[in-house]
């Protein structure tokens, strides 16, 4: 019951994590106008188009007014936000720690919006979000030390790798994957950062097969490391094991 109530609760701040991943990066604000609005015609949006996922559904995912298709991106980011809703409170049910994560998540789908569309990790999002998280797992579990430490090892990592590489990922790559060092602690951020590598070079491989991409194309990393960061959260055990067993040789 719990569950089912926050999955409905989740596509319903879903829609809202759209807006917010659409509108904070070119500096429109979340609150006004208050109703959303289709991005091609401008036609505000009605009631019965806010329903989440079933007005795109019922819609066949075109605009009522003006027919033009709508990003099925915007459905898969309600369903998704319900489903990581649902799971956390299976989980970890209502506590401070299931708030805390359904927090991170939130941040990292909206991060997947924004960096998708825009190729932008908005800093208004990231920074208040590291230093709200990094309080409340210093208050949840004690080690603030610890998770300084799981923080800057996501910063860094990706740093050395910007210096290394000269380009393809951003600083706003840097926060982002420091909130993942916090969410996951630095080991388990290594191997979520090696499946956002595997990821990337998979997808960019078959774009590339369809000539949709070339090497030069510049592909947003932040999904792949929210992506992941998400898959290394629920599946942390069984990807441990195939980390040590086939990269490492344990
Ligand atoms: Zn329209």
């Amino acid at each position: 019951m719990e569950i089912a109530f926050t999955a409905v609760f989740g596509l319903v701040i879903g829609s809202f994590l759209n807006v917010v991943g659409l509108r904070i990066p070119i500096g429109e604000s979340i609150t006004s106008p208050a109703r959303s609005y289709c991005p091609s015609c401008k036609h505000t949006l009605g009631s019965l188009d806010l329903i989440p996922v079933l007005s795109y559904a019922f819609s066949l995912g075109k605009c009522r007014y003006c027919g033009k298709r709508i990003s099925p991106l915007y459905p898969m980011i309600e369903l998704l936000t319900g489903g990581v809703y649902g799971w956390i409170v299976y989980q970890h049910g209502w506590t401070f720690a299931g708030l805390l994560y359904g927090i991170v998540f939130s941040v990292l789908i909206v991060v997947c919006v924004s960096d998708w569309t825009y190729q932008l990790i908005p800093d208004a999002v990231m920074l208040p979000a590291l230093v709200l998280v990094y309080i409340g797992f210093g208050l949840l579990q004690g080690h603030w030390l610890m998770h300084l430490i799981d923080l800057s090892s996501g910063a860094i990592l990706i740093t050395v790798i910007i210096l290394a590489s000269r380009g393809g990922m951003g600083e706003g790559d840097i926060r982002l994957n420091a909130l993942i060092g916090l969410l996951l602690g630095w080991k388990l951020m290594l191997v979520s950062f090696v499946l956002a590598c595997t990821q990337g070079s998979l997808l960019g491989g078959y774009l590339m097969l369809r000539k949709r991409a070339t090497r030069k194309t510049a592909i947003p990393f932040g999904p792949y490391l929210a992506v992941a960061a998400l898959i290394t959260f629920f599946w942390a055990d069984p990807l441990l094991f195939w980390y040590n067993r086939f990269l490492l040789g344990i």
